[in-house]
């Protein structure tokens, strides 16, 4: 099964490696970028979604090791889970230019692949970092809560349904912006303590 899935996510990689119809494949070309798919466990029990690779993630071809990955690592070490154990990705697949937010025409084309992300692994739990992917994810599975804003919702656990079954979507403020508003790296730390009950439920640190 585990084969089977990483089969299956290693087809789309090679699709959003190909992307010569997206705007920001001319611009991972030219600097020698790499397109940021996903790391983790194809069988992860939770997902992580962010909003787009920054540069040293497009450097790498990896999601979250830059400074916002290190507190990302940080919080996942405060609840003791362990990165291997998840699955950590972003809604938009290559690096937008000097990190600008990514545009809504950019988030259309890079969201089927993260659609087939999810149908794959199948995830009982979504965190959402930041409110791209809270805005993308909440409208996708119909929460009623779609709409709001982060700051209302953010540690507060959703339920939603999916073509796979229930799902629980946690949307959190983005590691990167508790960088720069100090008082937010408190209010994550206390989301991520949120975040352990379901970590237990789904048994995946055992
Ligand atoms: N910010 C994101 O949203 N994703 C990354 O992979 C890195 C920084």
């Amino acid at each position: 099964m585990a084969k089977n899935n990483s089969t299956k996510l290693k087809a789309i990689e090679h699709e959003v490696e190909n992307l010569t119809s997206s705007p920001l494949y001319k611009y991972r070309q030219k600097n020698g970028y790499h397109a940021v798919f996903g790391t983790g466990d194809p069988e992860a029990r939770i997902m992580f979604i962010g909003e787009a690779p920054g540069k040293q993630e497009a450097v790498s071809g990896k999601p979250f090791v830059g400074a916002a990955g290190k507190f990302l690592d940080k919080l996942l070490e405060s609840i003791e889970l362990d990165r291997q154990k998840v699955y950590i990705t972003n809604i938009v697949k290559d690096r937008p230019p000097e990190n600008r937010d990514p545009q809504p025409e950019e988030i259309k084309l890079y969201s089927p692949f993260l659609r087939k992300q999810i149908k794959i692994i199948q995830p009982k739990v979504i965190v959402t970092l930041g409110r791209f992917a809270m805005d993308f994810i909440l409208a996708e599975f119909k929460v009623p809560e779609h709409g709001g804003k982060i700051s209302d919702l953010h540690g507060r656990p959703l339920q939603a349904e999916t073509s796979y079954g229930e799902v629980i979507i946690i949307p959190l403020f983005h590691p990167a912006v508790a960088l720069y508003r100090n008082e937010l790296k408190d209010v994550l730390k206390s989301d991520f303590q949120t975040l352990r009950a379901y970590v237990e439920d789904t048994k995946i640190s055992s």
